[in-house]
């Protein structure tokens, strides 16, 4: 049996270890220490935008935080991708919340701006101005945030941006992560680094970062007893896991440009395979970290096949996320737009993209492919 060939799995730099037997000889066995702040600090570096990073212990903390601290409250109405991984969605359930799920456009299969627009109208109308917008980079591919922003400033509605998949990808320039109000970045074992699970919660504002950290650690009042005003949660980042994110630090740069590279290279593969089509970066505005690179096929049977030949090979790949509107847990939320997502899902395909794929993988997946479509 040849040895199977994982989407994305983890690949650490070298210096992780380091940083764990440095938290086990000092003792900060805790979730909390020199680790978790210096992987904060490190985190907010590479950002680079004057921001404040709160260490938590996965991205849908980090997305669940952000909500309570932009107030949304049960019956809330939060506006939310529909062409995303459930964590972005489950947060609004857990706070009572509804989701209103928005439609894709087809050039960053992120949430198309006048579909978002036309929700709020509606919404407004019925009484019910949401109070939130998540916004999502598949895939690592930026949204197309100036006209996001724009709807959203018009309705003075804050923006919770998902930036699990996009650590690394930036839009004209500016990092993602760094457009909403607040933001979360997930370190999970299949992301672009891991901390084995973690997250973070992003914002500009140190009060934010302040108000983060101690609803992640119970929401302990100032008192020499254990006093409680607040119903707090237990999503602080553990100080090992945070060593292995500042070693992984060490390397995020390298791991976006390898995977980069593996986008590339499917390129070339399918430069030749008309009916394969490569998602791509619409323009040089939109600079992605290719998480993970998708194709879209020209048919569902196409794409079942596509996946099947490589499963027999022991090379795993996986059809693009179901959107959120046609999971039969959300089927009663509403849902703005057309069958952008939908479409997308019935065709496309998650190709292995990890940054530790070596030539010898790479070999057998493109024999595959080429064989496939011969
Ligand atoms: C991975 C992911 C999350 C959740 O992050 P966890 O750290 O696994 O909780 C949320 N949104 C998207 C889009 C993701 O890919």
């Amino acid at each position: 049996m040849k040895e199977k060939i994982w989407l994305s799995s983890p690949h650490m730099g070298g210096n992780e270890q380091h940083y764990i037997n440095e938290a086990f000889e000092t003792n900060w066995v805790a979730p909390l220490g020199p680790n978790v702040v210096g992987f904060e600090a490190d985190l907010a570096h590479f950002l680079d935008n004057d921001v404040h990073v709160a260490a938590l212990s996965s991205g849908t903390a980090a997305l669940h935080l952000g909500l309570i601290l932009l107030g949304v409250r049960p019956g809330d109405a939060v506006i939310c991708q529909t062409f995303t991984f459930s964590a972005s969605a489950n947060p609004i359930a857990y706070l009572g919340a509804t989701p209103i799920f928005i439609d894709s456009e087809s050039e960053t299969w992120n949430m198309c701006p006048q579909a978002l627009e036309e929700a709020i109208k509606d919404q407004m109308v019925l009484g019910n101005k949401p109070k939130a917008i998540l916004v999502v980079h598949l895939y690592g591919m930026p949204a197309k945030m100036d006209e996001i922003l724009t709807v959203a400033n018009r309705y003075e509605i804050p923006i919770l941006e998902d930036s699990a998949e996009a650590l690394g990808s930036s839009y004209k320039g500016q990092m993602c992560g760094t457009f909403g109000t607040m933001s979360a970045l997930s370190f999970n074992g299949n992301k672009i680094i891991t901390t084995s699970g973690g997250g973070a919660l992003v914002t500009k504002s140190e009060s934010i970062k302040d108000r983060a950290i101690f609803l992640a650690t119970q929401a302990r009042d100032d008192a020499p007893h254990y006093q409680h005003s607040e119903i707090g949660y237990n999503y602080r980042l553990s100080n090992i896991a945070a060593g292995i994110g500042r070693g992984q630090m060490e390397v995020l740069s390298e791991r976006v440009d390898a995977r980069r590279k593996i986008h590339s290279w499917y390129q070339t593969i399918f430069s030749s395979i008309s009916e394969v089509q490569v998602f791509t970066a619409p323009n040089a505005s939109f600079y992605s970290n290719y998480w993970l690179t998708t194709i879209l096929l020209s048919s569902f049977e196409q794409r079942e096949s596509l996946r099947l030949a490589l499963e027999s090979a022991c090379i795993e790949s996986r059809p693009l996320w179901k959107p959120m509107h046609l999971q039969p847990v959300f089927e009663s939320s509403p849902y703005y737009g057309k069958t952008v997502a939908a479409d997308l899902f019935q065709v496309g395909l998650c190709l292995p993209s990890g940054s530790n794929l070596t030539e010898i993988e790479k070999n057998r997946i493109e024999e595959v492919l080429v064989s496939f479509f011969k």
